[in-house]
């Protein structure tokens, strides 16, 4: 007999890793399948970058900095603020993962959307809280409803805009009147992962809301737009001090590696050709959303680096079609399916396999 889990733990399921583009090109006789699957920027990491990374190499005897002052002091220069007013993590979800078991205990409750982030209901039930899932309206966060599901328990509430996966933005009049009807006892977590992608004007930058809000905070991350996903760092930035302090006494010691600081410092120092990657994607996504509406699947009006196709019950079959046609979708069972935009060329394939869909079945 196993040594009893904990039930919070029992209950989740295990990690499924997703479809391997290796195996799959394997498996299909192809020299490469197209992932399109993880939100990842499809170019390798800039030469200044790799440099950056390569000279770091040799140092890895030796652990990181665990303050990851470099860093840090980079961020505060950029964003206008004290060093005490940001934490960096490994990744954003482990700060999503800090936020939750700093503010939150067993019974304490935490409002997200849904859909929304995978990582917001499995960090929320390894704290032992409760998650509070308020349904999209229209693929888009409601904050009406966001704020009504606030009660007296309500520790956090994450706004993940633009909101994986379906890719809408909340506007700055509806994210202003959602932080005004929150009291001030409850943390709202802008999540903004995919900010570098928003080309709407009117999509407020969570760095400007925050300010004067002690509670409110922003996540960001180098995952997405600078192309650092396999290296995990991301980081916190808040109006109120205090937050970034909880933050980092939950931090997992020695969790963002030299190597990570490194590439995250060498990327903001080659922030325009982020930006140039960042206008490709935007463009892009324009040509791949047209593209679709043309087919007859129109796709709600995204503002970061992937569209959403509501499917509804179709979206697995349609994921296992596109994968049998070499391209890798990330499918939602019942709900519908995220497609990374990616390069030309592999956009042009996602779209022929969505012109095959379409044609003989409908
Ligand atoms: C990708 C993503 C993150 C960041 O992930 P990390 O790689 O852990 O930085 C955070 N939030 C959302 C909504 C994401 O999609």
């Amino acid at each position: 007999m196993s040594v009893p889990v904990r039930p919070a733990i029992e209950k989740l399921a295990a990690y499924k890793p997703g479809r391997s583009a290796a195996d799959l090109a394997r498996e299909l006789g192809l020299a490469e399948a197209i992932k399109l699957a993880s939100n990842e920027i499809a170019y390798p990491p800039l030469p200044s970058v790799v440099a950056a990374i390569a000279e770091a190499a040799t140092t890895v005897n030796r652990y990181p900095d665990n303050g990851a002052a470099a860093l840090t002091e980079t961020l505060a220069e950029r964003f206008g603020l004290p060093v005490e007013s940001i934490a960096v993590g490994c990744g954003s979800v482990s700060l999503c993962q800090q936020l939750v078991q700093s503010y939150t205990g067993p019974g304490d409750e935490v409002v997200f959307a849904w859909r929304s982030f995978e990582a917001y209901p499995l960090v929320v039930s390894v704290a032992g809280a409760i998650a509070r899932m308020v349904p999209l309206r229209d693929q888009t966060h409601d904050p009406q409803a966001m704020t009504d599901a606030v009660t007296d328990r309500t520790r956090v509430m994450f706004v993940c805009n633009p909101n994986n996966p379906t890719g809408t933005a909340l506007g700055s009049a509806a994210m202003t009147s959602l932080l005004d009807r929150v009291g001030p006892d409850t943390l709202v977590v802008i999540d903004e992962a995919y900010r570098e992608f928003c080309s709407d004007p009117d999509i407020p930058d969570g760095r400007e809301l925050m300010r004067g809000r002690p509670n409110v905070c922003v996540l960001r991350t180098f995952s997405k737009a600078y192309g650092l996903a396999g290296l995990r760092v991301g980081y916190l930035l808040a109006d109120d001090p205090a937050v970034a302090t909880a933050v980092r006494k939950t931090y997992v010691p020695f969790s963002v590696s030299t190597l990570a600081q490194v590439a995250a410092l060498a990327s903001l120092n080659a922030e325009d050709e982020m930006r140039q990657r960042c206008a490709t994607v935007v463009s892009e996504r324009q040509r791949v959303s047209d593209a679709l509406a043309g087919l007859g699947c129109p796709v709600p009006v995204s503002q970061a680096n992937f569209v959403w196709l509501p499917l509804g019950e179709e979206a697995l079959d349609f994921a296992g079609f596109c994968e049998a046609r070499g391209v890798i979708v990330r499918p939602f069972a019942g709900d519908g399916a995220r497609v990374t935009i990616g390069t030309a060329a592999e956009n042009d394939a996602f779209i022929q396999a969505v012109t095959d869909w379409r044609v003989p079945r409908h």
